[in-house]
């Protein structure tokens, strides 16, 4: 055997370690799972991905311009759902939609942000991401309902007029507030440029 088809071999036999290792990964989470997941509603699965970025999505990088490492953040950018992140109806299991979509999509969020040189495949490290973020996801109780929207109070007419009011009178003063300092930095420039025009006359 030449030394090039033995390097080939056994880099063969490397990606294939790899690729065994992350498809068990792949595995233990699928178990993790529980037999019936519960539907997740449209606000529910928006709750669950900001959420899931803001735990997941914090890393240190050395900046070499400011010669240290700095705080880095993904922050969410989506104002919607993804579709297939929302399941009310028939098959809550699968991985096309609902709780497993979600997480195995944010995953890959947090993998490409955290590894922006690496290939978009599935691999180890993407799936252990996914595999934390599961144990996560389980351990918050979120699969018990605790991120779904609380039933809004029906307010009566007189009450909606109340709110109405009050948000007027909160707007009102906050322009006021902006007045009065558009006033003060007109009064401050004028100042300046009367100082000028005056030092020229003498
Ligand atoms: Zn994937």
């Amino acid at each position: 055997m030449t030394l090039a088809t033995m390097e080939q071999k056994m880099e063969l036999t490397l990606h294939q370690t790899i690729e065994k290792e992350s498809w068990k990964t792949y595995g233990k989470v699928n178990r993790m799972w529980p037999d019936n997941l519960p539907y997740l509603e449209s606000d529910e699965a928006l709750r669950a991905y900001k959420r899931l970025l803001n735990k997941f999505g914090k890393m240190e990088t050395y900046s070499k311009i400011r010669e240290k490492f700095v705080k880095r953040k993904l922050h969410a950018g989506r104002k919607k759902p993804r579709r297939c992140w929302i399941c009310v109806s028939g098959n809550s299991n699968t991985l096309s939609k609902g709780w497993r979509r979600l997480i195995h999509d944010v995953s890959h969020m947090i993998y490409d942000w955290r590894f922006p040189e690496s290939s978009r495949d599935h691999n180890i490290a993407q799936a252990k991401i996914e595999q934390e973020m599961a144990q996560y996801v389980i351990n918050s109780g979120w699969l018990n309902g605790k991120l779904k929207s609380k039933p809004k109070a029906k307010l009566t007419k007189d009450e909606k007029q109340i709110v109405k009011v009050n948000n007027y009178i909160k707007l009102i003063k906050s322009w006021e507030t902006k007045e009065q300092r558009a006033k003060t930095y007109i009064r401050k420039y004028k100042l300046k440029l009367k100082r000028i025009k005056l030092k020229e006359s003498l």
